[in-house]
């Protein structure tokens, strides 16, 4: 008994949504020069579904691409394994990982943004719910992790708590943005006036753990001789350099047994960074945009 090939199952389901959704849909259909394995007839956008499950180089499916292009069609390809040299996702290939794990329904997979099955991800493509984009931008709400590590004042001894943040924002597509790739800097987050207020208002409801959070504010450097952000000692103020807070973050972040909180903070700035991608936001978020 011969089993129906992954390739037909996947133009199958492609054909049944897009017939599902109310477009007219042709198999094997033929222009010039190319042959669709799924043709969508839609006035705006004609698409050409492929489905390429074994290698085509990127300079292959460019000049494939290319066909589609110059008759005013939307070519869409999907792919098992990666595309060699196609290091970013690119405006002039919309093009999607397809994965199937023991007979489960077909998985659209965007990078590391978003799995979804096919025929949910199909019907947010016809709809134009999934556009290119340069950028990635956080959401305002998100959801962040905290951890808390010990340094004791180098000027009176007591010890003092500072702390990081654990978890990288995300843009309403799913995308991680972490921000210390961006111009703010990495230190800067634990500065953020939300994330203060976050840790402030956990020590507060968790007395019992005894957190001495060190103060945050403007102190003048002597061995840089500036005046910066900074931590500072909670008992006697003492400003405690860049150089070791950074040294025992690092030295923190390997400890398993850190106390750390977890809550949802409104970001009044908004971080962008260089991720060029299909974007598909989450239900009634906004796509990721320069603005
Ligand atoms: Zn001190
Ligand atoms: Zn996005």
């Amino acid at each position: 008994m011969e089993s129906i090939s992954k390739h037909d199952r996947i133009q199958m389901q492609i054909v049944s949504t897009c017939r599902e959704l109310g477009f007219e849909v042709k198999q094997e259909h033929r222009g010039k020069g190319w042959r669709a394995d799924v043709f969508v007839r839609n006035n705006d956008r004609p698409i050409a579904f492929e489905i390429q499950l074994s290698p085509q180089t990127l300079r292959k499916t460019i000049e494939r691409q290319t066909k589609y292009d110059n008759d005013g069609i939307l070519g869409c390809w999907f792919f098992e394994t990666p595309v060699f040299k196609l290091n970013q996702e690119r405006p002039d290939l919309p093009l999607f990982y397809v994965e199937e794990n023991n007979g489960s329904p077909l998985m659209v997979n965007l990078g590391e943004r978003k799995k979804v099955d096919l025929s949910t991800f199909l019907a947010n493509l016809i709809c134009d719910n999934i556009q290119f984009r340069t950028v990635a931008k956080t959401k305002m709400v998100q959801s962040v992790k905290v951890a808390f590590y010990e340094m004791a004042c180098w000027k009176c001894g007591e010890l003092n708590h500072l702390f990081y943040v654990a978890t990288p924002f995300y843009s309403s597509c799913n995308a991680k943005i972490k921000p210390e790739e961006s111009l703010w800097g990495s230190d800067s987050v634990v500065y953020m006036p939300e994330i203060i207020s976050l840790v402030k208002s956990f020590a507060k409801a968790n007395s019992d753990l005894g957190l001495n959070l060190a103060s945050i504010k403007d102190r003048y450097s002597n061995t840089v001789e500036l005046t910066y952000t900074s931590f500072g000692c909670y008992k006697c103020d003492s400003i405690f350099g860049d150089f070791y807070v950074m040294d025992a973050k690092i030295d923190a972040m390997y400890d398993p047994e850190l106390i750390t909180c977890q809550g949802e903070v409104e970001l009044q700035d908004i971080v962008t960074l260089d991720v060029p991608h299909w974007c598909f936001p989450k239900n009634g978020e906004q796509f990721c945009n320069n603005n």
